[in-house]
């Protein structure tokens, strides 16, 4: 393939587009990969939809050497199977939806797991024609909440989703293993930097879930990693390691004092200082108080409920944690001032574990944070005004109705893996998610009825993996992780070319041998785009081919009277002078290297 710049449909930019914050979409917009048709929204220009094909083939490549066969849905979907699954309702302002002609309700399609069940329960019946992956390399709509930084948060995106069908949880687990190879060597060959992050699994449930993160600051993802192990989990995939049960043997008895005045926590701790003093000499602390707070939840099936999370002092409930540990659907608030009337043995900020818990006669869920272990001793509300109680023992003076882990995770915490034996401790770090792997299990199947007959004529239902990748958003994360102050550039697997040849000045002896060179290099299966541009300053040309970003540029001009071109590396800026009968043996052996 030969581009040559006198034609190709491109257009770049001196200025930086209004809309744009992110160093990638300024650049893809103005080297003249992409442009916006609407918020969130973009075309994909030649030089662009070239990057976007690379990185697709790459996922092709290894989705069809794990045995996953391609296919292709439709983006316009029917209501009825996404009303069978609940997430016609449960996606809410989070999808497209439109009506035909005869007032029949359809969506752009968010995600295909409910198409592809469908597709297999029409086909097959029996264990016999399982394992079975297929894929699909397809644009999705999101009617997303906030849409930007160009093709890395679109409300149309291009991405690959990939489902196993199994007979047995040995048998998803398997598919799930080879996925997440094939994950690896994509993510490996597309040139970025990322990390493999525990995620969380939901209310699905103890399954396996797995998020690739490119390691952008732009990112809008917090995870954290461990200091001393390859831990790396999602904050909300974090579970925090309970410290061991002490005995409470000889602790005193908890005893009720007055503490007026002290609704927050540092008033609290002010006021025991003074008239409380520790025993062990050292201050109080917000760590040793334990915070009652108390949420109204709503579940998906409509009933309702109150839900206190105790958890020491210090610490937030952590709402983006707690949202993952109720489940999807589930939607809460802080009590209200009328369900705080409603419960007249609960007094707003002198809340304790006494008026706490599903026996007692505010009917409140109490569920501990893990670290709220038995024989833990703590400072709480006494569920009187302006009164606290004082070695309150966890397991001897009360207990929850349950744990739940929703309290904020901060750097510096203990690794879950490694904190207790190594002393390795978490730190908390930026990215996107890039790809998404995912033990469904029977949710879909079962949802829309997928069964098969096993070896013994029994009805089974089939288990699921689903697995996605985005590879309009990997374009952006790629040029966000590569881009210097001079333009983007472009790793060679995904660059548009693999060499930007320019030919300089007016001499027609230069056009001549550059137009020899691109014929040579194209014979030899070289992509080249070739600027060629008769009466454009080698200023502009060189600005062109440092913005665009292909690895590898040939410059024809001045030298070539002392019959040498000039051979520079994109990356490094290292310029090499080759001789031009040697430059196309010498390009071919740099860009297959
Ligand atoms: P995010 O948390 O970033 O919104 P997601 O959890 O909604 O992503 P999935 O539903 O798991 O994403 O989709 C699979 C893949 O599709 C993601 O890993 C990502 O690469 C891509 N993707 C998702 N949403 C978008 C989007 N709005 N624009 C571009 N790519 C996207
Ligand atoms: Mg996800």
């Amino acid at each position: 393939m030969i581009l040559r710049m006198s034609t190709l449909f491109v257009r770049t930019l001196r200025d930086d587009p209004a809309d744009a914050e992110v160093p990638s979409h300024k650049l893809l917009v103005r080297a003249g990969y992409i442009r916006r048709s609407a918020p969130g929204i973009y075309t994909w220009l030649p030089l662009g939809l070239r990057v976007l094909r690379k990185v697709e083939q790459i996922i092709r490549d290894e989705m069809d050497a794990i045995g996953a066969q391609e296919l292709l849905f439709p983006a316009l979907l029917p209501r009825a199977p996404y009303d069978a699954s609940g997430r016609w309702t449960e996606y809410g302002d989070g999808i497209f939806r439109l009506k035909d002609r005869k007032g029949d309700d359809y969506l752009l399609g968010p995600t295909h797991e409910e198409m592809f069940t469908l597709v297999v329960k029409d086909l097959y019946s029996s264990y016999k024609d399982l394992p079975l992956s297929i894929y699909q390399i397809q644009t999705k709509y999101r009617d997303e909440a906030r849409p930007r930084a160009g093709v890395l948060r679109g409300r149309e995106f291009v991405m690959k989703d990939s489902y196993s069908f199994d007979v047995d949880d040995a048998g998803l687990q398997a598919s799930y293993e080879k996925h997440r190879d094939a994950y690896i060597r994509i993510f490996d060959k597309l040139g970025f930097e990322y990390v493999i992050v525990k995620a969380q699994a939901g209310a699905m449930g103890g399954s396996k879930s797995e998020e690739f993160l490119a390691r952008l600051a732009v990112g809008e993802d917090t995870y954290v990693r461990c200091s001393r192990c390859d831990y790396a989990a999602n904050v909300e995939a974090v579970d925090t390691p309970a410290p061991a049960p002490a005995s409470y043997d000889g602790l005193p008895a908890a005893h009720a004092e007055q503490t007026p005045d002290t609704p927050t926590i540092d008033t609290l701790v002010a006021h025991l200082d003074e008239a409380y003093p520790r025993s062990d000499g050292r201050a109080w602390t917000a760590a040793d108080t334990l915070k009652n707070v108390v949420f109204s939840v709503r579940h998906p099936d409509g009933r309702t409920e109150a839900v206190a999370v105790g958890l020491p002092g210090d610490r937030e409930v952590d709402t983006k944690r707690l949202e993952a540990e109720l489940g999807e659907g589930v939607v809460f608030e802080p009590l209200t001032e009328a369900e705080f009337a409603a419960r007249p043995t609960l007094t707003k900020g002198y809340i304790g574990p006494g008026a706490l818990g599903e026996d007692k006669p505010a009917g409140v869920r109490y569920l501990l944070d893990p670290r709220v272990v038995e024989g833990t001793r703590w400072v709480t509300g006494a569920d009187v005004h302006g009164s606290h109680v004082l070695d309150l023992v966890a397991g001897r003076d009360f207990t929850g109705d349950g744990t739940i882990d929703v309290g904020e995770v901060r750097d510096g915490d203990p690794c879950p893996v490694c904190g207790a034996s190594d002393g390795g401790v978490l730190e908390s770090a930026r990215g996107i998610e890039m790809g998404h792997i995912f033990q469904l299990g029977r949710k879909f199947a079962d949802a829309l009825d997928l069964k098969v007959l096993d070896e013994n004529g029994k009805l089974v239902t089939v288990t699921m993996g689903s697995y996605g990748i985005g590879p309009s958003r990997a374009v952006a994360a790629i040029a966000e992780g590569t881009l210097d102050e001079q333009g983007l550039c472009w790793p060679r697997h995904v660059a548009p070319a693999d060499v930007h040849l320019v030919a300089t000045g007016k001499d027609e002896a230069v056009f001549a041998a550059a137009e020899r060179i691109a014929t040579e290099l194209h014979a030899q299966g070289v992509e080249v785009l070739y600027d060629d541009r008769p009466k454009v300053s080698p200023g502009v040309k060189f600005k062109d081919a440092e913005i665009i970003g292909v690895p590898t540029i040939v410059v024809v001009g001045r030298n070539l009277a002392e019959g040498t071109v000039e051979v520079r590396d994109r990356r490094t800026g290292e310029r090499e002078e080759v001789a031009a009968e040697h430059v196309v043996d010498h390009v071919v052996r740099v860009v297959r290297a």
